[in-house]
């Protein structure tokens, strides 16, 4: 059994009046176990057992002391990662509408695909307490990571963690959510059952622009069966409390839908920030990874595939250093810098027309194939994906979000 709370200490208390000397030596300390961390985890396993190699002594160090089921992950299911077999829905069709104009898309090869976090946690937590390398200390918040000359020193409260190499999955901190362009993308989300609803089981409705808001609002519907739905108020917002109450937009929503009888079982909600992070965060020994690291994509806020293509290339990392003793890890490329240039030149010229954002999602949607937009929003768009994508834009407002004044 690997998983610790901060409140069963290994060795005995600590003096508060002493400098505490450090609980653990490990390989390799991971900070933070959401979405990132467990990626790694479960990344470090499969390849490991792959290739045969042994693995290194991993330490995840996570605040929580327990996991809910606190969002799902969805993204076009186009490549293998860990969590496959763990995906509950698949939809091959899917839409983008503003008032009677719909863009329908559909590939029997691209699926948009739903995972719940609770499912995916349960997973990666029960293969953490297999493996004996790995430890995993809950209730542990860290205050600060130093660096050493032959690695890194974690410290969370009177406790230490020496390691030859750190990744650090923190969310971003405020200095980097100060620079950017960009807008919050703010959402707020409510898991329905009502039977026999009507939507359109076989369609994911990926907006429906709703009229009369300041800035964007879309609806997000995924028909779960005939008896259960997903549905999310989101809006692009320069701020990231949102000024207006969308759970209360949302239930004024439902309420004209004429459902008839419905129970809303889970909620969940969030503010991704919709903006290129800065670069350059890691240093020495201490790699950054996840959203803190800019793997979350600007213009849309999906980050699940980005991660599993990031956790991927360091778990060979962590692999090949284990093997030769180098701990020196480098930052992963999740995406070609190209296309974070023109997630800032589209929402440079979303800010300067907002109220254009139905019409350019639906022409977008329209003028090209699910094939085409499934690879684009996935991060691995060929050539000729980003070019029907820029084609399907007017170009006045882009080329004038390109011009540096
Ligand atoms: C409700 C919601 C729905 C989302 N839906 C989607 C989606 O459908 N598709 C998609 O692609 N993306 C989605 N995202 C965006 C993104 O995929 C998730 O936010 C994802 O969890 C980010 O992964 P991460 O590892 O960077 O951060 P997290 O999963 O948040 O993990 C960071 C971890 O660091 C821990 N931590 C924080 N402070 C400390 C500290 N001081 N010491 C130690 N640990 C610390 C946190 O407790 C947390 O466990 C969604 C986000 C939210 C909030």
């Amino acid at each position: 059994m690997n998983r610790r709370l901060e409140s069963e200490p290994e060795s005995g208390p600590a003096s508060t009046s002493q400098r505490a000397a450090p609980v653990g030596e490990y390989d390799l300390v991971i900070i933070g176990a959401g979405l990132t961390g467990l990626s790694l985890a479960c990344w470090l396993l499969q390849l490991a057992e792959d290739g045969q190699a042994t693995l290194p002594r991993v330490c995840f160090l996570e605040p929580r002391t327990s996991y809910s089921n606190d969002r799902t992950w969805c993204f076009w299911d186009l490549e293998p990662h860990p969590f496959r077999d763990l995906i509950t829905h698949r939809w091959f069709r899917w839409e983008v509408s503003q008032g009677d104009q719909t863009a329908c898309q559909s590939d029997r090869a691209a699926a948009y695909a739903m995972l719940p976090a609770d499912v995916l946690y349960r997973y990666a937590l029960a293969k953490i307490e297999e493996i004996p390398a790995f430890d995993l200390h809950l209730g542990v918040t860290v205050s600060g990571v130093e660096h050493t000359d032959d690695g890194a020193l974690v410290s969370a409260d009177q406790r230490r963690w020496q390691a030859k190499s750190v990744i650090d999955t923190r969310p971003p901190d405020k200095g980097q959510l100060m620079s950017g362009v960009g807008f919050w993308q703010v959402f707020s989300g409510l898991e329905v059952t009502c039977p026999k609803h009507g939507f359109d089981t076989s369609t994911a409705t990926l907006m429906d622009f709703q009229p009369g808001y300041p800035h964007p609002c879309f609806l997000y519907l995924l028909p779960l069966d005939e008896d259960h739905f997903l549905i999310e108020w989101t809006a692009f917002q320069p701020e990231k409390e949102s000024a207006s109450d969308y759970r209360s937009d949302l239930e004024l929503w439902l309420q004209r839908q004429n459902l008839g009888y419905y129970e809303v079982t889970r909620e969940e909600s969030g503010s991704l920030p919709m903006l290129r992070m800065p670069t350059a965060q890691s240093f020495g020994r201490v790699i950054r990874a996840g959203v803190g690291a800019g793997w979350m994509r600007a213009a849309t806020g999906y980050h699940f595939v980005s991660c599993q293509r990031g956790s991927a290339a360091l778990a060979r990392q962590i692999l090949a250093a284990h093997a030769s003793g180098d701990w020196r890890l480098q930052d992963p490329t999740v995406r070609a810098g190209w296309l974070d240039w023109m997630d800032s030149v589209f929402l440079r010229a979303l800010k300067r027309h907002p109220d254009k954002a139905p019409q350019w999602f639906v022409g977008l949607f329209a003028a090209t194939s699910a094939a085409q937009m499934s690879r684009f929003m996935n991060d691995q768009p060929r050539w000729r994906d980003a070019l029907a994508v820029a084609s399907a834009l007017p170009p006045g407002p882009f080329v004038r979000a390109v011009l540096p004044w």
